[in-house]
């Protein structure tokens, strides 16, 4: 998030009172040595995280936040703050912050800060600690270096130990209210348009949302949909909608996924997937179970995306699923 052109990141509206928080034991001089920022992906964690390190380092700290122009708030606007200290996923696997990583950080942590104040380090996502390298990070849970700070980021706290969570101080960011969200969304300068639509898909995750608008991602779960649409009405056949799905199969099945919960959602009396009940005009009369097999049916298909099987057959036997689901008659 250190780009150049956008330090400090704007505050998220959903994210200010968590924000007020963090600004009160700032001021105070009760920051907690390690926190552990939890909420699913695309909430804004990482935009968060990013304003809370500015207002941990800034020398001129003002009541919205960092102040942007002092010398340490230059340097973390470069990128090149020394004390702000990244721990990520091992290169090669990807998957897991490696026991190695958090000893270099354990020991760098231990020495002085490089500049006046504090040293903070990120370690992101935190469900990437295996055993072995959350054990190794208790140590500095337990006995904290001085002026040190250790932020966890993490989606889903359920892998973390809770020897490592009890040391935190555990914060929770939700997704929005979708009128927040829209609203937000807006002033961003999405399309308008499709702001609604793309929330939903998003699972209701305005960031996910904002990038799915932004990187093309929407324009695959709209061509997803007009697919369902066709196939609904009997306009295509199951083999040529698979097929043109088949084109982005993730895409495709993320929505195939989004469609079943919607159904659900309705079935169960909720009243989210307002866009998306519409466009394809569910109604709550489902084969509940179906929906739920047919659900998981389509998760491990995104698993098993790439593993050589081909899509479009996949495809079009999960579309058989679907429409049987959603009890559609025009599919025969
Ligand atoms: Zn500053």
């Amino acid at each position: 998030m250190s780009q150049v052109s956008d330090w400090p990141p704007n505050s998220l509206p959903w994210a200010e009172p968590l924000e007020r928080r963090l600004h009160q034991l700032i001021e105070a001089g009760r920051m907690p040595h390690a926190i552990c920022l939890e909420g699913p992906a695309g909430v804004g964690k990482g935009i968060v995280v990013e304003r809370l390190i500015g207002m941990l380092l800034c020398s001129d700290l003002q009541p919205s936040g960092p102040c942007g122009s002092c010398a340490e708030c230059l340097l973390l606007r470069a990128g090149s703050h020394p004390d702000r200290i990244q721990v990520v996923p091992d290169t090669k696997t990807g998957r897991t912050i490696s026991v190695d990583a958090v000893r270099a950080l354990i020991e760098r942590i231990s020495m002085r800060p490089q500049r006046q104040g504090a040293q903070i380090a990120v370690l992101t996502p935190a469900d990437a600690l295996n055993a072995a390298s959350a054990n190794a990070l208790l140590k500095t849970l337990e006995e904290p270096a001085q002026d040190s700070h250790l932020v966890l980021i993490c989606a889903d706290p359920a892998r973390l130990p809770v020897t490592v969570l009890s040391r935190c101080l555990r914060l929770v960011l939700n997704p929005p209210s979708a009128d927040v969200a829209i609203d937000w969304l807006q002033r961003t300068g999405s399309d308008d348009r499709s702001l609604g639509l793309a929330l939903e898909l998003a699972d209701g995750r305005p960031l996910l949302a904002l990038g799915a608008a932004q990187g093309g991602r929407l324009t695959e779960w709209e061509a997803a949909i007009r697919q369902l649409a066709a196939l609904q009405s009997g306009r295509t056949g199951i083999v040529e909608s698979a097929l043109s799905m088949a084109k982005s199969p993730d895409a495709s099945l993320e929505v195939l996924q989004r469609v079943l919960e919607a159904a659900l959602d309705l079935a169960l009396g909720g009243s989210k997937f307002t866009r998306l009940r519409e466009q394809l005009h569910l109604t709550s009369q489902v084969e509940e179970s179906t929906l739920q097999s047919v659900w998981l049916r389509c998760k491990r298909a995104r698993q098993e995306l790439g593993s050589g099987l081909r899509d479009d057959l996949s495809l079009a036997s999960l579309l058989l699923g679907v429409a049987g689901a959603l009890r559609w008659q025009a599919v025969g």
